[in-house]
């Protein structure tokens, strides 16, 4: 197969790599961004550098057409055999990656009242794309198809039962592509088959999640109905006792969307710290002696022991923690610190390892003998694209 263009659409962004998945390298990437805003711009990235370019001040179809003519221009449009999308909620619908159909269509837009800011972007980059490439077969890989295997016990919610037949309330789960990149990658790095590892993936950037991965399987997962639930992140609080609406209502006359806002975007990193949602910059701050930013670490990495601990009864035994994303990729103090918490099952700190992991390498950051805990890359592109290659083969 030659390349995959990779399409991430975001409200007022699309991302896109074109991917050659045999070598699993990366041809060229990008990014539309200010859509339907003041000043659009259109950056382009080769192994010869950088370009950005301005974009016709119009919205995610123009900006389609761009990144068509940005790969006209580099004479790679006819590389590309095919396009994967990345569709933030399948609902029960998708297990799996799937190729593009009136049908699936009408499921991704059945999905929306799941997930009413991402899934409709994302349907507006996927038409747009469809328009843009009508004769190339388009493939949509879901956040949540990963976790479809998770047990009813794992994925019900103790509320009447009515909700989830009736308006499907349950856990659906969330950065299922790059858990299920990183665990396939850590099953590489230890030397053993998928199917006999059992995995405990953190996926830390903006926002985080948690997955128990067994023998290449998602068993359960931090985030619920919505990406909100489970650990601290840069402005989502996770966890909070379902109450704290009620008295935010009573005691300070909230509405349900503002209250929403202030658990979504006030609250996490930036709520505990009132500096930043910024992990690195925290980081900084806490040396200097900034209380809120060493409290705001010592919660996000307290949260992520007790999640790290509940993720392995469901696997009964631990073959690795997986730290990835921005924060699990390079940051040293928050590894360490939840380690710190962990040696109740086996984990033990290498500081010159941990110290010497950053930027985008993979590697063990424990001691030999234990249980180790590895820092693995992700690269959700990556995997998208190499779904897409497997759905049309
Ligand atoms: P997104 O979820 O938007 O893809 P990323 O995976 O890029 O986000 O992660 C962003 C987070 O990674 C930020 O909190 C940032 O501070 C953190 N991060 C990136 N580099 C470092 C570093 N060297 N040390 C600590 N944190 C870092």
């Amino acid at each position: 197969m030659r390349d995959t263009l990779v399409i991430n659409c975001g409200s007022s962004s699309i991302k896109f790599a074109l991917i050659h998945p045999q070598s699993q390298t990366t041809v060229v990437s990008g990014l539309a961004e200010k859509l339907n805003e003041t000043g659009p711009l259109l950056t382009v990235k080769t192994a010869r550098g950088k370009e950005t370019l301005p974009l016709a001040e119009q919205g995610h179809a123009e900006a389609m057409h761009g990144i068509l003519h940005a790969l006209e221009s580099l004479n790679l449009l006819q590389d590309v055999a095919a396009v994967g999308h990345r569709i933030v909620h399948g609902g029960e619908y998708f297990h799996s990656a799937t190729r593009v159909n009136d049908e699936v269509l009408k499921a991704i837009e059945a999905c929306i009242p799941l997930a009413p800011l991402h899934n409709p972007v994302n349907l507006l980059g996927l038409q747009a794309a469809l328009e843009a490439f009508p004769d190339l077969p388009h493939v949509v890989v879901f956040d949540t198809a990963f976790h479809q295997t998770m047990p009813e016990h794992a994925y019900r919610y103790a509320v009447p039962a009515e909700l989830y037949r009736d308006h499907g309330v349950r856990r659906y789960g969330f950065h299922g592509t790059s858990h299920q990149y990183v665990t396939m990658k850590a099953a590489e790095m230890l030397g053993k088959p998928l199917e006999e590892t059992c995995f405990v993936s953190a996926h830390l950037g903006n926002g985080c999640s948690i997955t128990a991965v067994k023998g290449g399987q998602s068993t359960d997962t931090s985030m619920g109905l919505t990406p909100l639930e489970g650990l601290v992140m840069g402005t989502r609080s996770g966890d909070v006792d379902p109450n704290l609406h009620l008295f935010l209502h009573q005691t300070l006359g909230l509405s349900i969307e503002q209250i929403t806002d202030l658990l979504n975007k006030k609250s996490g990193l930036l709520g505990l710290s009132e500096l930043s949602n910024d992990c690195r910059e925290l980081e900084q701050a806490r040396l200097a002696g900034h209380t809120g930013a060493s409290l705001a670490l010592e919660v996000f990495c307290y949260r992520l022991a007790k999640y790290v601990a509940a993720m392995a009864v469901p696997l009964g035994r631990l073959d690795a923690l997986i730290f990835t994303g921005g924060i699990g990729e390079n940051s040293r103090f928050v590894r360490e610190k939840t380690l710190s918490h962990l040696g109740i099952l086996g984990l033990r700190l290498d500081p010159e390892r941990n110290a010497g992991l950053v930027g985008g390498q993979s590697g063990p950051i424990t001691l030999e003998g234990g249980t180790p805990a590895l820092v693995v890359g992700t690269n959700e592109e990556l995997m998208i694209a190499l779904q897409t290659e497997k759905v049309l083969t």
